[in-house]
């Protein structure tokens, strides 16, 4: 676990808050609770529900649609994705 603010991994439990373990980081003192999603934070079920989509020939707009995962964070991962699969679509801009 990190901190969301600096990044530190210097972190200690810091008493429950509405249920969930809080946490504070040692270093900024910032506290924060157990399940913080930082950006890229999706699990790899929905990483691949989205490749199969882009696969499929959805656009990263209607994949964002549909999972509610931002098209910026999709297309960071189709793009390594894509070059391992040659017969994958080349990346769309946008
Ligand atoms: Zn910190």
């Amino acid at each position: 676990m990190r901190c969301p603010k600096c990044g530190s991994t210097h972190i200690r439990k810091n008493g429950i808050k509405s249920g969930k373990q809080n946490h504070i980081c040692v270093d900024c003192k910032r506290q924060f609770i157990d399940n913080y999603d930082p950006p890229q934070g999706y699990s790899d079920e929905i990483k691949a529900m989205c490749l199969k989509m882009y696969l499929n020939g959805m656009g990263f707009r209607a994949i964002e649609r549909v999972t509610g995962v931002h098209h910026t964070t999709v297309i960071t991962w189709v793009k390594p994705a894509g070059e391992l699969l040659p017969d994958a679509y080349p990346p769309e801009t946008c």
